[in-house]
């Protein structure tokens, strides 16, 4: 819990960002201070062994999936892969359309990134009306792999977005 509350502590909140209405919760904080990443680290690190019986990919989403994803998959010694917007990825990719909190978009994966039947954990910062981690996890499904858990360092509640896909949702911290 120590751990937990010193996470919580260093999220910034800043008002009206990126347009009135919206509070916005920056996780970049966390990363002036290394020990807030191993502690981030440690408490996801727990989860995994204790909940997941069979993972073996974590798949990060642009853009700041791209900060925990990597460590994770790092320290867990299993493969990172990449789901970014479309047009950055090079060779073949299965791409599919998603709405987020601010507009639409579409999202990509490299088709000979990821084995078939893989068991793969999603990885993004914040989970706010889940359009992002519904459309990865519709994703990885249309490259014929599973999805066993989805892990988010922000969870904002009243937005419900776990409820947008039938896979468990793993938040650190809930606004
Ligand atoms: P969703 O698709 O769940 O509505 O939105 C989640 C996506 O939008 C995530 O990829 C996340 O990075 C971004 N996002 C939305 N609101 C915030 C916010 O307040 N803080 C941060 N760091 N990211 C946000």
């Amino acid at each position: 819990q120590k751990r937990l509350d010193r996470i919580k502590m260093n999220v910034k909140s800043f008002p009206d960002f990126p347009k009135s209405g919206i509070i916005f919760r920056d996780i970049f904080p966390l990363f002036h201070d290394p020990s807030l990443i191993d502690d981030v680290l440690y408490i996801l690190k727990h989860h995994i062994k204790n909940n997941i019986k069979n993972y073996d990919t974590i798949i990060g989403l642009e853009s700041r999936g791209f900060l925990i994803g990597p460590l994770l998959a790092y320290e867990l010694r299993v493969p990172f892969v990449p789901i970014r917007k479309a047009g950055k990825l090079p060779g073949k990719v299965e791409s599919i359309a998603y709405e987020l909190e601010y507009g639409s978009d579409k999202f990509e994966i490299q088709i000979d990134s990821v084995k078939p039947n893989s068991n793969c954990i999603i990885v993004d910062d914040l989970l706010a009306t889940g359009g992002s981690a519904r459309s990865a996890v519709e994703l990885i499904r249309k490259c014929g792999s599973n999805i066993v858990n989805v892990i988010v360092l922000i969870e904002l509640i009243d937005l419900k977005g776990r409820l947008q896909y039938p896979e468990p949702t793993f938040s650190l911290v809930k606004f």
